[in-house]
């Protein structure tokens, strides 16, 4: 088994049922947990709704680009609709770690390359995991990871659950 870190995110349509039917769907290939549920400011344009976010932790048998395969699939299922760059969007779903591997493929870039700077991931991430570190810095250490500027704590991990 291995443990897998996803970031999920949405600022567009009922995205509360969006991303709880992913983390639903998601359990059908291993033990799931969640963060509790955020709400932060959108980065990039301002002129859209915040946005719904969160972390989950998946221990898993599937190997890291057969994961993407299903995170994109749920996006697709979700609709995946995407109006612009750093824009409004149905579902996100981003691979954050996946064990210890590291990944850079065309494809796949792991550890993802936001994780380390986006206070969004880092806070629901260290709610699951407090001690990760990555390339031995302690993710818990970084300036992103106390900032919550923006981000408040809305739900708790049985959001999803319930
Ligand atoms: P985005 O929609 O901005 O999350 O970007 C999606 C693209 O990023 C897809 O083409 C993926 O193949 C690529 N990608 C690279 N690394 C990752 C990762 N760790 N998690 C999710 N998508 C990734």
């Amino acid at each position: 088994m291995n443990s897998a870190f996803i970031g999920y995110g949405s600022n567009l349509g009922d995205s509360r049922a969006l991303i709880r039917r992913a983390l639903i769907e998601l359990s059908s290939y291993g033990p799931v947990r969640s963060s509790g549920l955020y709400r932060s400011r959108p980065v990039g344009p301002q002129d859209q709704p915040d946005f719904w976010n969160g972390v989950a932790q998946l221990q898993t048998t599937l190997e890291p680009l057969a994961l993407l395969d299903v995170l994109q699939a749920l996006e697709q299922q979700a609709g995946r609709e995407r109006l612009r760059h750093w824009g409004e969007r149905t579902l996100d779903l981003d691979l954050l770690l996946y064990g210890n591997a590291c990944i850079q493929t065309p494809r796949l870039t792991v550890p993802h390359l936001q994780l380390q700077v986006r206070s969004f991931v880092l806070m629901p991430l260290l709610e699951l995991a407090p001690d990760l570190a990555v390339d031995g810095t302690l993710l818990s250490s970084l300036p992103a990871a106390t900032d919550s500027t923006g981000i408040t704590r809305v739900d708790d991990q049985n959001w999803w659950m319930a």
